[in-house]
């Protein structure tokens, strides 16, 4: 046995208007500690050439699936090199929110929407053309309706081999378009196996020549966007109706910051077709699909439970989106 291990430092880059994953691989001797270490933040649109270096500083480890036996996956918050929180880290927020409010009890659940492309088209597209419209492909079977299922398997079982909360995945309406979800768990955990679970998917896509894109609006038209839609519950709300129904109005105070908040595109994808209300408009009822808040009518019927925000796009930073519904349901409850 290799008397050292390899741990894939993993962390979120200053990419404008949506951030994107970055890694590299750390050599790390058996029995000692994970460190912090650095990168090159001129290249990640995190610093300038003349002070070009960024401090990652591990915050979340779990067994590497991939190249499996000792190997680990470690994500990390980018610092300065003073030891703050660099300004495209949005981690660092979240925690203050969630100590702030841990007595809540707060947990997630969220449904992370994304898109197989093989090139420039979706997966399994035609050449020329588009397939048949909207309707057997979400939850479908078989090989007119279905595209990138083994990709799918291969995700699950690296999400699970990776103990992360992996809830369920199914194939959504628009062709080549698909959801994993991942939860309940608190703020932060929430996120950060977002963030874990997002990087073995493109990981594992790459392995397969294909990309996943968490557009909010992959295809211009009549086919459905991509969102992120996140379900939460304090504890009052899992033991009480009307505490959902006063989350629900609650949301409904902030609903222009949060719109700015919930993903670059988000006016493409909220129209009030495919499933979605108007950016413009707030919303929220018992089953409706058209809301931009859903209680599930399993919700309406125990008279406790939880209750999803459908407004977040695929494209969210999970760190942004459950520090604000946290700051904004809790301070109200
Ligand atoms: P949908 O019917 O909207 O497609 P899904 O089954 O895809 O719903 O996702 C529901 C999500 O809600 C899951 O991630 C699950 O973990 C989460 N969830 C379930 N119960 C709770 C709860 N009490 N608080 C927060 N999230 C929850
Ligand atoms: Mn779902
Ligand atoms: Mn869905
Ligand atoms: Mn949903």
């Amino acid at each position: 046995m290799s008397t050292h291990y390899k741990a894939e430092y993993i962390w979120i880059d200053g990419a404008l208007p949506t951030a994107k994953l970055r890694s590299k691989t750390k050599i790390v001797e058996h029995g000692q500690e994970l460190t912090i270490w650095g990168f090159d933040g001129s290249s990640t649109n995190q610093a300038t050439g003349h002070q070009s270096d960024c401090v990652l500083k591990p915050v979340f480890t779990c067994p590497d699936p991939i190249r499996g036996g000792d190997d680990i996956l470690v994500l990390c918050e980018v610092l300065l090199t003073d030891m703050t929180p660099h300004p495209s880290n949005t981690r660092a927020a979240l925690v203050e929110t969630a100590k702030k409010y841990a007595a809540q009890e707060m947990w997630f659940g969220i449904e992370q929407e994304y898109t197989f492309f093989d090139g420039i088209r979706p997966l399994g597209w035609p050449d020329n053309g588009f397939p048949a419209p909207q309707f057997g492909y979400y939850c479908g079977v078989g090989a007119d309706e279905v595209f990138g299922r083994q990709i799918v398997e291969e995700h699950m079982d690296a999400c699970m081999m990776a103990n992360l909360k992996l809830a369920g995945i199914n194939a959504e309406v628009m062709p080549a378009q698909w959801e994993f979800q991942v939860g309940p768990l608190d703020p932060v955990a929430v996120s950060d196996q977002l963030w874990m679970m997002r990087w073995l998917l493109y990981r594992i896509a790459e392995e397969h020549g294909v990309s996943a894109t968490l557009s909010p609006k992959p295809v211009k038209g009549d086919w459905n966007g991509a969102g992120a839609h996140t379900n939460f519950s304090t504890k009052a709300m899992r033991e009480s109706f009307d505490v959902c129904v006063q989350a629900a109005k609650a949301l409904g105070e902030e609903h222009a910051l949060h719109i700015a908040n919930y993903g670059a595109g988000i006016e493409e994808r909220l129209t009030g077709k495919h499933e979605t209300c108007s950016v413009k408009e707030y919303k929220f009822g018992v089953s409706d699909r058209g809301a931009s808040v859903r209680i599930p009518w399993q919700v309406a019927v125990d008279k406790k439970g939880y209750i999803e925000d459908r407004r977040p796009c695929a494209n969210v930073d999970p760190y942004v989106v459950t520090r604000l519904i946290t700051e904004t349901v809790c301070s109200r409850l």
